[in-house]
């Protein structure tokens, strides 16, 4: 079987590529840290799961499967948000064109667009995620909440811009302030990466 399944992908900028914003001291732990304990764990899991195949053994598959989809959702989640965010020198932080158009029309402005968001991000009870979200089926932009990394979801839709609101996102920086980290966060946002998804 094909061991470590799942990869830690490099970041596409420096770890303090979004300094002001958020340091280089948590992106490192960010990333080397906590999405990396995601990427380990799932490819402990998967490796579970192939040797009771092989080997015939039994498995709690409630257990296993239950936490196969915490990690593998949370390693999907980061390696996202690591690319939906871009240095504030990188020209790609103002939202424009096709997502700029589908945003005003769904939610009427980019800034009652940024409310709902920022409200949605606040409002995650204990650790997770807000995300901008397309519904191809309708063509239809909608705000998810996620609980943990993966409780809430809407199935099939596409996930066009997440925001990560645990607290070893933002702590070090802003102590409890979510707040501050999400009104923070949106400087760093590479819409040109949000718009490409959303047109793929
Ligand atoms: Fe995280």
């Amino acid at each position: 079987m094909n061991k470590n399944l799942y990869i830690l992908p490099q970041l596409p900028y420096p770890y303090d590529g979004l300094e002001p914003c958020i340091s280089s001291e948590i992106m490192t732990l960010h990333h080397q840290k906590h999405h990396k304990s995601y990427v380990d764990n799932a490819n402990k899991l998967l490796e579970k799961i192939w040797e009771a195949r092989e080997k015939n053994l039994e498995l709690d598959f409630k257990s296993v499967l239950k936490s196969l989809s915490f990690n593998v959702a949370g390693h999907t989640l980061h390696c996202l948000f690591w690319v939906v965010m871009a240095p504030t020198n990188s020209g790609k932080n103002q939202p424009s064109g096709k997502i700029l158009e589908a945003i005003e029309n769904e939610f009427g402005s980019f800034n009652q667009f940024k409310k709902e968001f920022s409200q949605a991000a606040l409002s995650v009870e204990g650790s997770g995620w807000a995300a901008l979200t397309y519904d191809k089926e309708n063509d239809k932009l909608l705000i998810m909440q996620m609980e943990k990394h993966n409780l809430n979801y809407y199935p099939e839709h596409k996930i066009l811009l997440p925001l990560d609101v645990w607290e070893h996102a933002y702590y070090l920086d802003y102590k409890n302030d979510r707040v501050k980290y999400i009104e923070s966060w949106w400087e760093v946002v590479n819409w040109e990466e949000v718009e490409k998804r959303f047109i793929i």
